[in-house]
């Protein structure tokens, strides 16, 4: 049994990833600040081997305890949060990374840094393999995020290099399941609030710009497939099923059995164009791949929407 620190662990991601590890065994201590994430991700969870510790990590953390892996989770991700905490955002990259490597280093654990495709920015290459060093706008709007996580990168390089501490770098591609809040702005879950509220979907642009979307749970296998290894270099993690965003928004119509329609808004400033893991290093390193369709996945993501829907019917 090893113990996990995951940061951010009352998000999205990160709750179901302590979930995951509980199952596999683990003891689990939650670090978060609930700025974007939300206790009531982590209220189902009744195992003596889970502990939340409500911290800020970007201000210096100890934990009284051995720890074996720190899973670096903590950030704000969607495009609405980030545009809310630009500071913020910056610097849980910087500082927040910098005392979770700390940790690492003195715990003597193996770090996972939670990266993203944001780092690729819109790019040039694609599908986008690791080699790629990415197209980013460091002005920009979305330039705090992306930065934020470019720097976390090479910061993870610097201790691993120099510090000898044990690392590795997730590239995620975006993620969908439960629990992803109905505002947060991200298109699945915005897609999903709007049809089943039989209200008109909002598509950014012409809907053309593709995305891949990768089931929460094969992330979740994902990243801890990566941790458990002696990988150091980035992985890409993602599904590599490509769909343009009104192919997405159509689907979700469909299986919502919605009376939507869908119309077209403005494409955000530095929106990228395309989006799609070249997920052989994964592969070849990991033998991870997703397992879960899209379809499936949304099936899954639909039941849940419409129970919490069921709790709170004001959504
Ligand atoms: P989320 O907003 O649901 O979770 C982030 C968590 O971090 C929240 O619980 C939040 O309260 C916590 N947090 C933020 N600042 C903190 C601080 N200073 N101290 C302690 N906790 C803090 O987002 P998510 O979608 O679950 O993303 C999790 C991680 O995965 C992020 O690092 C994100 O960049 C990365 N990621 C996610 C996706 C995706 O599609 N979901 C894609 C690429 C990368």
């Amino acid at each position: 049994m090893a113990t996990c620190l995951v940061t951010g662990g009352a998000g999205f991601l990160g709750s179901h990833l302590c979930d995951h590890l509980l199952e596999r065994g683990h003891r689990v201590i939650c670090v978060d600040n609930l700025e974007t994430g939300s206790l009531e991700n982590i209220s189902h969870i009744r195992d003596g081997a889970f502990r939340f510790a409500m911290l800020d990590i970007t201000e210096h953390y100890e934990i009284d305890e051995p720890v074996d892996f720190v899973y670096h989770m903590a950030s704000p991700a969607s495009p609405i949060d980030y545009a809310r905490l630009p500071l913020h955002t910056l610097k849980v990259g910087a500082y927040g990374t910098h005392n979770s490597l700390g940790l690492a280093k003195a715990k003597r654990a193996r770090f996972l840094l939670a990266s993203t495709s944001e780092v690729y920015g819109d790019p040039q290459v694609h599908p986008q393999p690791e080699s790629y060093w990415g197209n980013v706008n460091p002005i920009g709007p979305r330039g705090v995020y992306d930065e934020a996580k470019r720097y976390a990168e090479a910061l993870t390089m610097a201790y691993f290099r120099q510090q000898g501490v044990d690392t590795c770098i997730a590239r995620i591609f975006n993620t969908f399941g439960p629990r992803m809040r109905p505002h947060d702005g991200r298109a699945v879950p915005t897609f999903l609030r709007q049809a089943l509220a039989d209200k008109p979907v909002t598509v950014f642009g012409d809907g053309t710009q593709t995305r891949s979307f990768c089931y929460v749970d094969d992330m979740v296998r994902g990243l801890v497939r990566l941790a458990d290894s002696g990988v150091h270099e980035p992985v890409n993690l993602g599904n590599p099923d490509e769909m343009p965003l009104l192919e997405m928004a159509q689907l979700i119509v469909e299986l919502t059995e919605s009376r939507s329609e869908i119309v077209f808004e403005a494409l955000p400033i530095d929106d990228p164009k395309v989006r799609q893991p070249d997920v052989s290093r994964a592969s070849d390193l990991l033998g991870w791949r997703p397992e879960m369709s899209c379809r499936e996945g949304l099936r899954k993501t639909i039941e849940s929407a419409i129970k919490g829907l069921e709790r709170t019917p004001t959504l």
